[in-house]
């Protein structure tokens, strides 16, 4: 089946034609028509199954219909767990729409929101965000979701994963009726079907998964281990395990100083950013991050914001934050775009709070392992997944 059957314009398809794509593919045969004609959906396709441009191009049509839209409205929202992924999605549109006049944002956190907020007040026909940073601008004002028509849930899986179910369900209570609901999920487990309740009415039901393994994409572990003996562990995983790359958090400059010097000591060459570093010597660390001429990176949580590294495949919480939203955009880092990642945590008893905090926040528990040696002598509790910090959070 070629493109041109599928129901999409010509400017969309000379976009097609210029990006090389000659056919389309099984989930953007299957899910194209029934969108075109406004139908809810929701389907389980893998990252790589071509399943963005399967739900962008029919939007892409429905949209340029009447390409117009008031002052901070939105006529799309596409909600995407990271903003790795969002910054994907929206690149997707801007390449699939080269040819028509809509306007198009990826929305996430970690960054300013000023310039976010600029480019909400002529209007966005296609709007791409993470849950948290869309419901700030939405309480202060910044965007209204009256003109809103579809909702697209993307990689619905992940973003329940990730502990985002409160931010959407009150994303959803805003929206307003009727609406094209669209769900996209590498898997449709039953707490994604849950989800599919709560939003989509009478959907058509899509499955392209192949029998490819459905590894989840971040793996997620936590070591128990005796505060004193951390620094001792990292050491013993980067050199046992032969890491060849690694994010580290600490809560800490003072800690993120200590912990390069002692892994210096063992000959591991690390290098830290903080607070307490100027921005040129922080962008320089980063780029030797980047380009690879580093490999260990040691971080404290407020130097971390708005580092956008790609295909990052480790992530370690030396320290556990103290905000749950920290633990998810820290392992939001990893797993991008289809690559698998490993988000590993070491917990200590004093980091029990805080451990309780984020597996409630996740609504389930990290699995555990023990490290030969390394064997915690004070035992971490195992969590109550209904715990609420008693502080308020920001
Ligand atoms: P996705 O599953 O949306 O992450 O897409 C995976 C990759 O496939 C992206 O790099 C797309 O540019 C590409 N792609 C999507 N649709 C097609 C198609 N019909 N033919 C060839 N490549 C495609």
């Amino acid at each position: 089946m070629p493109f041109s059957a599928l129901g999409l314009s010509e400017p969309i398809l000379q976009a097609i034609r210029e990006l090389g794509y000659e056919k389309p593919t099984p989930i953007q045969q299957q899910a194209i028509p029934p969108i075109l004609e406004g139908r809810d959906i929701i389907a389980s396709a893998q990252t790589g199954s071509g399943k963005t441009a399967s739900f962008v191009l029919p939007l892409l049509e429905k949209l340029s219909a009447k390409p117009v839209v008031r002052a901070k409205r939105i006529r799309a929202l596409i909600l995407t767990p990271t903003r790795e992924l969002a910054i994907q999605v929206e690149a997707n549109i801007a390449r699939y729409g080269k040819h028509l006049n809509l306007h198009s944002l990826a929305m996430y956190g970690g960054v300013d929101s000023e310039p976010q907020k600029q480019a909400l007040i002529q209007g966005v026909d296609l709007l791409v965000a993470t849950p948290g940073r869309l419901l700030d601008l939405a309480h202060r004002r910044a965007l209204y979701f009256d003109e809103l028509q579809v909702l697209v849930l993307d990689e619905a899986d992940r973003m329940l994963d990730m502990g985002f179910i409160a931010d959407i369900n009150k994303i959803i209570e805003r929206l307003p009726e009727p609406r094209q609901n669209l769900l996209f999920s590498a898997t449709l487990s039953d707490q994604v079907r849950f989800l599919a309740q709560t939003a989509i009415h009478h959907p058509v039901e899509i499955s392209v998964s192949d029998n490819k393994k459905t590894k989840p994409q971040i793996d997620q572990w936590l070591i128990t281990v005796d505060k004193g003996n951390k620094s001792s562990l990292l050491s013993h995983l980067i050199n046992e395990e032969e890491w060849q790359q690694a994010l580290i958090f600490i809560q800490t400059k003072h800690g993120a100083a200590k912990l390069v010097s002692q892994l210096e000591k063992r000959g591991i060459k690390a290098d830290s950013i903080h607070g307490g570093r100027s921005q040129a010597v922080r962008t320089q660390i980063l780029d030797d991050f980047k380009t690879g001429k580093l490999s260990f990176l040691v971080a404290t949580g407020i130097a971390a914001r708005g580092l956008d590294i790609d295909e990052l495949t480790r992530v370690v919480n030396y320290d556990l934050p103290d905000e749950a939203d920290d633990y998810i955009h820290r392992i939001g880092r990893t797993g991008r775009a289809g690559a698998s990642g490993e988000a590993i945590s070491f917990v200590s008893k004093d980091d029990f709070r805080n451990l309780c905090a984020i597996e409630s926040r996740l609504n389930h528990l990290i699995t555990r392992r023990e490290i030969e040696g390394f064997e915690a002598s004070k035992v971490v509790p195992i969590s109550i997944l209904n715990y609420r910090p008693k502080h308020k959070r920001k």
